[in-house]
């Protein structure tokens, strides 16, 4: 047994051995398998890590040349992790060092909200909480300019970063085209409306500020009669600078506005400074905070200089390319509101003007031959409201010609009433004579000539100040008289275009005076004796009327005288036919002159003659016919022996009496008187 147990101990032994080397073996082999799975994975790692980093670097070649604005954000504490080139660019920076939180947080970088970085943040808090974002956002660049973007935020894993990345497409050129295209818009309606020019000139300067917001522009409008400029659009200076620049001439010196009007073409003043053409303005554009212009002719469309368009900076500048191209559109707009806007108002006083000389000519060529003066005025009334003047006149040239009368004045001069009417003579109105003679019209300044002085202070005395528009009155192609108008204003601009309304005006006068004064001939002989002037046959049958048919009314009576020459066939036989005319001329004017002021004088026929005493009974129209008859006999006639009697006859008006009966019994009376001896009156039963 024992020999059976010892046998088996090497067995055993053996065995052991042979399981642990297998067991030894294994472990080996599980060890150089582990080893190897190892390497196998750190080799991988290492790939992966390679890839990474390829790829990151991919990635950062792909947005370092990206015609994008591209910046990484840390997800948890928003430190930039990555900018390319153009975001840089954004910031005023060329490095990733250099854009620093300070550079980031400058706030010249950011707009007013809602595009401000405290916008721009909580933008970033969002675009963690929820993804990705989209947002059109507008950043300032180091020059000031907008820029506009067209933003996205995503989460992206950077360099095994939780990131934000934006980016940023530039759209600045379309939001510059949408906003000025707008403005251009509402600048068209405003023209095509009843805005005032300022208010169109207003968008127009507004869509240039809009890609030069640094700028200040200014259009000036030139005044085409005085030869300067003025403010077109609402004043981006303060008042002092405004003053001193208004009005200024057209002429090469007169600062960069004035220089380009003059020159029809672009002035660049870099430096005011260094510019010898703001010498009389500098000091006005210190205070303004102005150092550079640039100023473009606004030209019409017949190549005519329309203004000014002015770019001005606090700094001294010049434009480039970009700026001289954003200026062409409101240049070319500028140009169609101005004419638009002159055209515009041409025709409106065109309108104005015509209808003037229509509502004139209507109340000249209807006015009341009594109402002469008073048509006239309502004439310079209007006129005078229309031209917007202190004094109208028309001066009437004397028969003789050597003066010319104040005949119509509006305002009305003072003046006293023996005072006599002013009055110029030919000499004081040489100059303006000679002036219409020469334009068909004068104009009269105080202080350019001594008679320009001598003659506003007759017209408008005490001003020491003035200027006259004269135009001539023509009446058979004479200068009749003169339509004057006088402003208290030296510089008052006489407009051609007022000259133009006025000249007619005087003409339209003219005509209307001339038939005034036919008128006035006509209804004179038509009612007057041409011989002595008395009142004619009749106007005598119609004075009688009007009287029998007064008293009647009021139960009055009048007296009437008829008066015959004594034999005065004799003095046309012995002394002739003129002679016997000069009696009668002599006896009119005797009769005329010793009755009252309401009594009428008439001549009946041949060597009759009709007095009419209103109010007057039977015996005192007999103690005025002897009176009369008195007077007459006492005067020394013009023909040998001088003396001239007459004899009268005299009836008062009783009721129910008619001209016939009235004059019958007159007559009958001085065919008693005549009967009886002549040179005597009788008067009627
Ligand atoms: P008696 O005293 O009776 O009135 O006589 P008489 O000669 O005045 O009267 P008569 O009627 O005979 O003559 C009037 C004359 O007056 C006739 C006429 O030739 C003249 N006569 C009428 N009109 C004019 C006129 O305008 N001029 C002139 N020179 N003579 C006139
Ligand atoms: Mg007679
Ligand atoms: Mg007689």
């Amino acid at each position: 047994m024992m020999t059976e147990a010892s046998s088996l101990i090497p067995l055993a032994a053996g065995a052991l051995v042979a399981v642990l080397g297998v067991l030894l073996a294994y472990r080996e082999w599980r060890i150089r398998r582990l080893r190897m799975e190892n390497l196998g994975l750190l080799q991988e790692l290492g790939d992966a890590q390679r890839r990474f980093k390829d790829s990151s670097r991919e990635l950062r070649g792909l947005f370092d040349h990206s015609a994008i604005s591209v910046m990484l954000f840390d997800r948890f504490d928003r430190t930039v992790l990555y900018a390319n080139d153009l975001a840089l660019e954004m910031f005023g920076v060329d490095s990733m060092a250099a854009l620093t939180n300070d550079v980031m947080q400058r706030p010249d970088a950011w707009s007013g909200s809602p595009y401000g970085l405290a916008d721009f943040e909580a933008w970033l808090e969002k675009a963690s909480r929820l993804g990705m974002q989209r947002f059109e956002w507008k950043l300032l660049n180091q020059t000031g300019l907008p820029v506009w973007l067209d933003a996205t935020l995503v989460s992206l894993p950077y360099e095994g970063k939780q990131t934000l990345m934006f980016t940023g497409v530039n759209i600045s050129v379309r939001k510059i085209a949408e906003s000025t295209d707008w403005l251009r818009n509402r600048a068209m309606l405003a023209m095509t409306g009843d805005r005032p020019l300022a208010a169109s000139l207003d968008l127009i300067v507004a869509m240039y500020q809009f890609t030069s917001p640094n700028a200040r522009c200014a259009i000036m409008i030139l005044d085409e009669n005085t030869r300067t400029l003025g403010w077109g659009n609402r004043p981006v200076f303060a008042p002092p600078f405004n003053e001193a620049l208004d009005n200024l001439p057209v002429r090469y010196g007169a600062a960069t506005c004035g220089t380009a009007a003059s020159i029809q073409g672009r002035v660049v003043t870099e430096d005011i400074d260094k510019d010898d053409r703001w010498e009389r303005y500098r000091d006005a554009g210190h205070a303004a905070g102005v150092a550079s212009c640039w100023s473009e002719p606004v030209l019409g469309s017949d190549g005519k200089v329309l203004g000014t368009f002015a770019v001005y900076h606090d700094n001294p500048w010049t434009p480039g390319e970009p700026d001289i191209e954003a200026l062409t559109g409101p240049l070319y707009l500028a140009s169609l509101a101005i004419e638009r806007y002159q055209a515009r108002d041409r025709l409106q006083r065109m309108v104005a003007a015509e209808k003037t000389i229509r509502e004139i000519s209507v109340t000249l060529q209807t006015m009341d031959p009594a109402a002469t003066a008073r048509g006239v005025r309502s004439v310079l009334k209007f006129l005078r409201e229309y031209l917007s003047v202190d004094q109208c006149l028309v001066l009437q040239g004397t028969q003789e010609g050597s003066l010319f009368e104040v005949a119509h004045a509006w305002p009305e001069l003072p003046c006293d009433e023996d005072e006599e009417r002013l009055a110029l003579t030919r000499d004081e109105l040489e100059e303006a004579l000679s002036e219409i003679r020469e334009q068909g019209y004068g104009v009269i300044r105080y202080d350019e000539s001594d008679d320009g002085d001598e003659l506003i202070d007759l017209l408008m005395p005490g001003q020491n100040a003035g200027s006259c528009l004269i135009a001539p009155i023509i009446q058979s192609d004479q200068v009749s008289g003169l339509l004057v108008f006088c402003s208290r204003e030296d510089k008052h601009h006489w407009q051609a275009f007022d000259i133009n309304t006025v000249t007619p005006v005087a003409a339209l006068l003219g005509s209307a005076l001339t038939r005034q004064s036919l008128l006035q001939e006509l209804t004179h002989q038509a009612l007057h004796d041409r011989l002595t002037g008395l009142y004619n046959r009749g106007k005598t049958e119609d004075r009688l009327t009007q009287e029998i048919v007064r008293s009647s009314r009021y139960g009055n009576t009048f007296s009437l005288i008829l008066f015959d020459v004594d034999h005065f066939k004799l003095v046309n036989d012995r002394f002739g036919h003129n002679a016997g005319d000069d009696v009668l001329v002599e006896v009119a004017s005797q009769l005329s002159t010793n009755v009252r002021s309401a009594d009428f004088v008439g001549r009946w026929g041949g060597e009759e003659f009709l007095v009419i005493l209103p109010e007057t009974d039977l015996d005192e129209g007999g103690a005025v016919a002897e009176n009369l008859r008195l007077h007459i006999a006492e005067q020394t006639f013009p023909i040998p022996g001088g003396s001239v009697t007459v004899s009268a006859g005299v009836s008062a008006f009783l009721p129910g009496d008619d001209l016939q009966e009235l004059v019958k019994r007159a007559d009958t009376a001085l065919y008693q008187a005549k009967d009886e001896g002549r040179n005597q009156i009788r008067v009627s039963a």
